[in-house]
């Protein structure tokens, strides 16, 4: 299957931080054909591995399967729900979105609902509504027939979006933060088919709520090196400053120098740099980004790994939808594959 196929799959599916099973079992469908060998850690993450025949470094691939969402805190008298945020969502893109809630009997449809305009005060008007002021309206009389429907406290909540391709390389959909790092890292296999490397290919858990499952995944794997394959602000479109970010959609995978938990290591940038560079595929550098990646925890583990994040510039990340360009995500993994075969002599 293309990476847009797969993209398509990844992308429509649910994967709540702590709620990724949905992903998880795609992510195990996808992975099993291009690996020796796959399994799940105690934590959840789901990690395929690509044997070598000679002795060559252990490569850590790490993509993260959770999206942000929200998930069921109470339900009111008159079966309005109220929210819990997980991950960083800003309040203002939550008003009026149409929701899918995953309860034990299926899913539920329902809205976010806030006082309407048309009876708010001047002053209230001009306010952010924060999100505990909103509630999921999911057409319930009360909280017994909310109940009924099959809602339960903790039930996660995620944005209703369809994934669509609206230009040649140019495609829409939900949670590309991260399933586009998920579809980057089965193609990345893919290209490895034949190649002779070590790679743990890790699907990861709960990065939305502090790079939780890297953590466990990492620690138990050991690498030697580690790539995190994610997402990062475009910042091509009107309203954003140069100096903010440089990295715009379309432009090639982007390489982070640093950010907010992470100085790539020396070596491992040098090698992407060399590797992109002989390869003749396009990259952009970005450097001082709040935010981090599953690099920063991978980098952290047991006496250390050396550790980079190649990353897609995707817009409006954090948000129901965001666009991003496949041809990024293709270029991405080419840059990947080829840098995993030429690590043995960067180290
Ligand atoms: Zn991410």
């Amino acid at each position: 299957m293309s990476l847009n196929e797969n993209l398509e799959k990844l992308s429509n599916a649910c994967g709540i931080a702590g709620r990724e099973e949905e992903v998880r079992n795609l992510m195990l469908k996808l992975m099993k054909p291009h690996a020796d060998r796959i399994y799940v850690d105690k934590l959840e993450n789901v990690i395929a591995v690509k044997k070598a025949k000679k002795s060559s470094p252990k490569v850590m691939l790490a993509a993260h399967m959770d999206e942000i969402g929200l998930m069921v805190k109470t339900i009111s008298k008159e079966g309005f729900l109220q929210f819990a945020k997980m991950g960083g969502i800003d309040d203002r893109i939550l008003i009026a979105q149409k929701v899918i809630i995953y309860t034990s009997k299926g899913q539920l449809q329902g809205i976010i609902g806030s006082k309407p305009p048309h009876i708010q005060k001047e002053e209230e008007r001009k306010k952010i509504v924060a999100y505990d002021e909103l509630f999921i309206d999911i057409g319930a009389e009360s909280k017994e027939d909310a109940g009924k429907m099959g809602i339960k406290v903790g039930d996660p909540v995620g944005f209703d979006a369809k994934y669509a391709k609206i230009g040649k390389d140019t495609v829409i959909g939900k949670a590309f933060d991260d399933r586009v790092g998920c579809a980057v890292m089965i193609e990345t296999l893919k290209l490895l088919e034949k190649a002779d490397c070590n790679v743990f290919a890790v699907g990861t858990v709960q990065e939305e709520l502090g790079l939780r499952g890297a953590a466990t995944a990492a620690f138990g794997v050991d690498p030697d090196v580690g790539i995190a394959l994610d997402v990062t602000v475009a910042g091509d479109v009107p309203g954003v400053r140069e100096f903010d970010t440089t990295v715009k959609m379309g432009k090639g995978p982007a390489l982070t120098v640093s950010d907010s938990g992470l100085v790539t290591h020396p070596k491992i940038l040098r090698l992407l740099l060399d590797v992109a560079e002989e390869n003749k595929i396009p990259y952009q550098l970005e450097t001082g980004l709040m935010g981090s990646t599953d690099a920063a925890r991978i980098s952290l583990t047991r006496q250390g790994v050396p550790s980079g994040a190649v990353s897609i510039g995707t817009r409006y990340i954090h948000s129901p939808v965001g666009m991003l360009s496949l041809k990024d995500a293709e270029d991405s993994a080419k840059l990947t594959a080829a840098a995993i075969q030429k690590i043995q002599k960067h180290f």
